[in-house]
């Protein structure tokens, strides 16, 4: 009989330590630590085991240039989206890890892309629901796949029998914190009992080649072992989000081993599930009749895909108290450093002003190349002027009030032109070597604030 091995955990990012802390010396939260058996039998015992396989392989040193690969065959999914975030199909043998706030659709996601996977077998395993309401769901998609099997089930050894009997080519799980091993004691959904469910996945889907989906919950307050802990373990790491009260969901990229981070899908929820969106920048621009004040439009670029997006603040004096700087959508530090710059180089009186700005669409945003627009936006509001409607904006803007070069300026200035813009500001040094002429859209070229006020306003 073993001794009854225990250890702490943090329950917020999976930080371990032999004794009970008050706060967790990696994340910095108070009061996270757990104790959680560990009680586990030597590893290898009772993990994936496929059948008739013995013999291992011992690797030897070889020399770099020897060392053949064939491009990875990808699977293509038929979603677009998906496919771009993953960087171009679904790798065999991978381990994604699909994250999000509980309700925001990802089940949905999961569920619409194990239907979409025509002429493959799928395994849908849920720990959440029964068969008869994952079926009620499938039942409202616009696609349907008749070697698509669902299971209800959370214990990973019954999984892996099932997984054995019938061989799918592709596993999605639902959700990573409702599974238990039966090789550690806690609960399910603590860290020790996620770390070994996700082990013992990873080795599964290895060893055989068959590309795993596992979905993750986030919670605000960090009380179930989140993402945070398997996000070393897995090869991709997937956020689905979006404001459950919009209907447009993002997906994007924050880890991935087969391609490049960054990249962003965008789908619509609908009745019948979610439906890709080919041109973003359309339903991120708000349709309105009149110039508003504090609007500006910002041509920023997430991943390799360039995208419109409307600014919005407010600027206005300060009633009560300190000052208030509420940013939506964008980073807060960023937006005192601009309002900063805008006080020292521009001359404004902010000091007593409360600013809030507010990224349209319930996107989260992080390019530098917004910072023109944001600029334009307060400048907007403080000044009562509207900026036209017929012009955006891309640059960087420096802490001496320069304007400064972004990156792929003419896929943001094409964008803007595709949109019907008529003028994009950008600054003077982005465009140097560039061939203008091939633009109809005005290209205005600025190296400082200044310069643009005097253009715009
Ligand atoms: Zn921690």
């Amino acid at each position: 009989m073993a001794k009854i091995k225990t250890s702490f955990f943090c329950q917020n990012c999976g930080a371990q330590s032999p004794k009970w802390l008050g706060k967790c010396p990696s994340c910095g939260q108070w009061n996270t630590y757990v104790e959680e058996i560990i009680q586990k039998e030597e590893s290898g015992k009772g993990t994936w085991k496929p059948s008739g396989s013995g013999t291992k392989k011992t690797n030897t040193p070889k020399k770099i240039k020897e060392v053949n690969y064939e491009e990875q065959a990808r699977w293509v999914t038929g979603d677009p989206e998906l496919d771009r975030v993953l960087g171009g199909g679904i790798v065999p043998g991978s381990l994604v890890l699909i994250g999000g706030e509980p309700g925001i659709g990802k089940s949905t996601l999961m569920l619409q892309i194990a239907l979409t996977l025509s002429g493959k077998t799928i395994l849908y395993v849920s720990g959440e629901e029964s068969e008869a309401q994952i079926k009620m769901r499938a039942d409202r998609m616009a696609v349907s796949n008749p070697d698509c099997y669902v299971l209800s089930e959370t214990n990973t050894q019954q999984i892996f029998q099932q997984v054995e009997l019938l061989k799918p080519d592709f596993l999605v799980i639902d959700s990573i914190q409702t599974l238990n091993s039966q090789y550690v004691e806690s609960a399910a959904g603590s860290v020790s009992q996620v770390r070994e469910c996700t082990a013992e996945l990873m080795k599964f889907a290895k060893e055989t080649g068959t590309p795993v989906f596992l979905i993750g919950h986030v919670t605000k307050e960090g009380s179930i072992a989140g993402p945070k802990v398997l996000e070393h373990m897995v090869d991709t790491v997937l956020q689905f989000e979006g404001d459950r009260h919009l209907t447009y969901r993002i997906l994007r990229t924050s880890k991935n081993r087969f391609g490049s981070t960054h990249e962003l899908g965008i789908y619509e929820m609908r009745v019948d599930g979610l439906r890709s969106v080919a041109n973003p920048s359309e339903i991120l621009l708000t349709q309105r009749e009149e110039v508003l004040n504090g609007v500006a439009i910002g041509a920023m670029l997430e991943g390799n895909r360039p995208l419109l997006i409307e600014i919005q603040s407010l600027v206005s004096p300060a009633t009560y108290g300190t000052p208030q700087r509420t940013s939506t959508g964008h980073d807060a530090k960023r937006l005192n450093m601009l309002l900063a710059v805008l006080e020292k180089r521009g001359g404004m009186r902010l000091g007593n002003q409360d600013v809030f700005l507010n990224v349209a669409g319930g996107m989260r945003v992080d390019d530098p190349g917004l910072d023109l627009a944001v600029c334009a936006s307060l400048i907007s509001s403080y000044e009562d002027t509207p900026v036209s409607e017929q012009i955006c904006f891309a640059g960087e803007v420096g802490l001496g009030g320069e304007v400064r070069a972004v990156s792929r300026i003419e896929n943001r200035i094409s964008e803007a032109e595709k949109l019907g813009f008529k003028k994009i500001v950008v600054s003077k040094y982005a465009v140097k070597g560039l061939d203008l002429s091939k633009f109809k859209i005005k290209v205005i070229q600025v190296s400082k604030l200044e310069e643009m006020y005097q253009l715009i306003f």
